[in-house]
């Protein structure tokens, strides 16, 4: 028997967007414990908006559980937000929401800044560092700086020793500006690996006074904003395909414009301009390998016949990840197929 510190991971009440919130229980287990072994728990909903005061219990439900290499026997556990009869979902719990389709793949493309005394990392104390061009998957200290590869290095290793399916990782257009890419094969399983991933690196960085700037446009002027692109496909897409279904489902994507843009992170408007390979917030369009458009068709999806992935490209850094996957396996399902 060992015991093991398990991190009860979950999504408080706050809108537009939901902070992440943890506590430790100790329990003893032969072996790293199972998804089966994990019991539900309970928190304070009154200290996270999730409850009034009088009647505070929310419970909390163990969806994924991954390895924490940074404690000794640590354990993730990513948790659903219930109430307190343990089965109704509570209202701030949009995991809740997926219609999942086993055959959906999600691949989301995270950026975000790593900030420091409020500005991003790198920026010196007064203006403004040369302006973005070579910081794009750039290398050496004028591009990237000290501190921040150590800390993207880092955060890839704990989530790659968590078993969180990291496809790769790159320094993005502005200085202190960064990707990670999760790929999952089930929407509820990428969107709790965003999810478990954004929580490690926000951990990480406490130890170097650096805070994760998740805002899609920290800074103002001619600095890019951050995204979360929502690579999509299923089972129909990349086996069946075709012109036709893509023209009905991209009419149906239009029809929703505005349902996608609620869910797409806030204060993208300030993003989405048209500007930095955006497409304008009230505009939807779809474009070959078009970084301009609202939704890419990646050339593989063009050479296949309408076959494969398509990209999203309006989700934002500051999106949750399951309200994004569930809107778009909504719009899907209201397309017939063939
Ligand atoms: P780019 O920066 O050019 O948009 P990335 O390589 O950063 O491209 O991201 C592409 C994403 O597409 C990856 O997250 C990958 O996992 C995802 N992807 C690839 N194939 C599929 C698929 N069949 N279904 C869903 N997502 C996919
Ligand atoms: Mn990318
Ligand atoms: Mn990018
Ligand atoms: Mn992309």
């Amino acid at each position: 028997m060992a015991k093991y510190k398990l991190e009860y991971i979950w999504l408080d009440g706050y809108t537009p967007v939901p902070n992440l919130r943890a506590k430790t229980q100790v329990k003893e287990y032969d072996s790293f414990p199972t998804l089966e072994q994990l019991p539900m728990w309970g928190f304070d909903g009154s200290s996270t908006k999730q409850a009034e005061g009088r009647s505070s219990d929310c419970m909390l439900k163990p969806v994924a559980v991954y390895p924490d290499t940074t404690r000794r026997n640590g354990v993730l556990v990513m948790c659903e937000v219930m109430m307190p009869d343990g089965v109704t979902p509570h209202p701030s719990n949009t995991r809740a929401t997926i219609l999942d389709d086993p055959g959906a793949w999600f691949g989301f493309e995270q950026e975000y800044f790593l900030f420091q005394d409020g500005k991003p990392l790198g920026f010196p104390s007064d203006g403004f560092p040369s302006p973005q061009g070579e910081y794009y998957c750039g290398v050496g200290y004028k591009a990237v700086g000290d501190i921040a590869r150590q800390i993207v290095e880092e955060h890839l290793d704990i989530c790659l020793d968590a078993g969180i399916n990291h496809e790769g990782i790159n320094a993005e257009v502005a200085k202190g500006q960064w990707e990670f890419q999760i790929f999952g094969k089930g929407s509820k399983r990428a969107a709790d690996q965003i999810w478990a991933a954004r929580f490690i690196l926000n951990r990480l960085c406490e130890k170097y006074g650096i805070d994760v700037e998740y805002h899609c446009k920290p800074i103002r002027g001619d600095w890019n904003g951050s995204g979360m692109h929502a690579n999509f496909s299923t089972d129909y897409m990349r086996e069946k395909g075709g012109k036709e279904y893509f023209e009905a489902l991209m009419a149906q994507f239009a029809e929703n414009l505005e349902e996608h843009i609620a869910v797409y992170g806030p204060d993208n408007h300030l993003r989405l301009t048209g500007l930095h390979e955006t497409q304008s917030i009230d505009k939807f369009t779809y474009g070959l390998a078009d970084r301009g458009s609202s939704i890419r068709m990646p050339h593989s999806f063009m050479n296949a016949g309408y076959k494969g992935y398509l990209e999203d490209r309006r989700p934002n850094s500051q999106g949750d990840p399951y309200q994004i996957a569930s809107r778009i396996l909504k719009t899907i399902s209201e397309v017939p197929t063939p």
